[in-house]
């Protein structure tokens, strides 16, 4: 089958062939498969589904199908809403629809928070037939009477598990109560939890399920390793895996804006051109980082969790965690930047020993040990414990003693810390010493 036919077998006409034509897509990826012809059926759908998973065309695709057939959209009207969590994916999505759309006599506009309201007014003004959204901004157009729903066919909730996240839930809550009852609806998350299925519930109607990847494992192309390091070693030897591996193109997460702005004038103080994104940059200063990094004019991207959401950059060749993520669901979100669509690529986590708690929860998160790498002269003098993926649960708080005023007991509580232990272990191979022993121990 030509990739043309195959795609055609899932119901797609020709303006939109030429232009997956045009973009060398070989085949339609698993949630593709999935995904276009439940929407063209008109069901609703529930798709568990990554980042790079090609989940965007799975839904951009069917909706623009659907679209043709009908009547334009009118004035301040749309025929489609699609909310995405963060300015970066709703601009990616844009994109997206662009590319798949090229050859389509259809409208679209994106709209987010953070930029000047009346120009995104002025698009709306002829209609639009596909407008994609962040919440917050969506309520502000209406509120102005901006946008109108009476013509809405489909209602599109992208990474809606990060929607929640970011605490968007009672602006979608409003949003719902404005949109014409009978609509077509697809949700899309990463994981789906209680939370989600109860969103869910709440939207769909009788929705198909699919799921491409199981819950929480990461994709197989991407390989996975850790160097353990002293904290403050972490910079320099950033700079040394950069230099020694010729890496061109790295996509680095700190886990905050203060340290995303040290590292990236650490970088470029041993000439490595880097740049961060973040909340606090504008929209223009985030989109120029993008696009500098895509042409390769940079080296590496600097970002935090939040304002990683959303980046597409094809065939990005090594993700590196600069901090472990706290929430253990965030590395498989990070790392899910490389290994897109079938290429390989590397996901390097740099781990110090204040974060073995961090790394033994994405262990078991992802049901399986990291593999370790020590770099000379980067070898850690607070080693990393080596981690087990057998753990015992945890026991519920026993009510607290009535606390003993005698000095010594305190003291030796103070030797017995998690701190103490975490550290004991030399070469990372060792399992940690009991901490029990010591307390057995008579003071000297
Ligand atoms: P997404 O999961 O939607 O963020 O897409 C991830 C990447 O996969 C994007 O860069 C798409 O351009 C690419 N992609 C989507 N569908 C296909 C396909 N069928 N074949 C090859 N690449 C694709």
């Amino acid at each position: 089958m030509t990739s043309d036919s195959k795609f055609k077998s899932l119901g797609l006409s020709e303006g939109i062939l030429k232009a997956l034509q045009d973009k060398a897509y070989q085949s339609p990826t698993p949630i593709q498969a999935k995904a276009i012809p439940t929407v063209l059926e008109g069901k609703d759908l529930m798709a568990a589904a990554q980042t790079g998973t090609g989940k965007t065309a799975g839904f951009v695709l069917p909706i623009l199908e659907k679209l043709i057939a009908g009547k334009r959209a009118t004035a301040n009207k749309t025929r489609v809403l699609i909310l995405a969590p963060t300015r970066e994916l709703a601009a990616q999505i844009g994109e997206s629809i662009n590319s798949y759309a090229k050859y389509l006599p259809l409208s679209s506009a994106v709209v987010y928070g953070g930029v000047k309201i009346n120009p995104q007014m002025m698009k709306l003004r002829r209609g639009v037939d596909i407008l994609v959204a962040t919440p917050g901004r969506l309520l502000d157009l209406y509120h102005q009477n901006a946008v109108k729903f009476e013509s809405l066919e489909i209602l599109v909730l992208d990474e809606a598990d990060r929607m929640l996240d970011l605490g968007f839930i009672d602006d979608i809550r409003k949003i719902l109560t404005v949109l014409p009852k009978r609509r077509q609806n697809l949700l899309f998350s990463a994981t789906f939890s209680d939370d989600i299925r109860k969103l869910a519930k709440a939207i769909l109607h009788k929705p198909v399920e699919v799921s491409v990847s199981p819950r929480n494992t990461t994709a197989n192309t991407v390989s996975q390793w850790i160097c353990p390091v002293d904290k403050k070693k972490k910079p320099a030897l950033l700079v040394s895996l950069i230099k020694d591996n010729h890496w061109q193109q790295l996509l680095v997460f700190c886990k905050t804006k203060n340290g995303a702005d040290k590292l990236t004038r650490f970088l470029e103080s041993a000439g490595v051109k880097a740049v961060a994104i973040h909340g606090n940059k504008s929209q223009g200063a985030r989109s120029r980082a993008l696009a500098d990094f895509k042409d390769q004019s940079i080296v590496v991207l600097i970002a935090t969790d939040i304002a990683a959401r959303g980046i597409d950059i094809d065939q990005l060749p090594v993700v590196v965690n600069f901090d472990l993520p706290t929430v253990a669901e965030n590395y498989i979100h990070r790392i899910g930047r490389t290994g897109r669509a079938g290429m390989n690529g590397q996901a390097v986590s740099l781990v110090s020993a204040d974060e073995f708690d961090q790394l033994t929860d994405i262990e078991h998160l992802i049901k399986s040990l990291l593999k370790r790498k020590l770099i000379d002269g980067f070898e850690p003098s607070h080693d990393v414990p080596e981690s087990r993926l057998w753990r015992k649960p945890k026991k519920p708080k026993k009510p607290k003693k009535p606390k003993v005023p005698h000095k010594e007991g305190i003291a030796k509580k103070k030797k017995t810390s998690g701190k103490t232990r975490s550290l004991s272990n030399t070469d990372g191979m060792k399992p940690p010493r009991r901490k029990f022993k010591q307390k057995k121990r008579s003071p000297r």
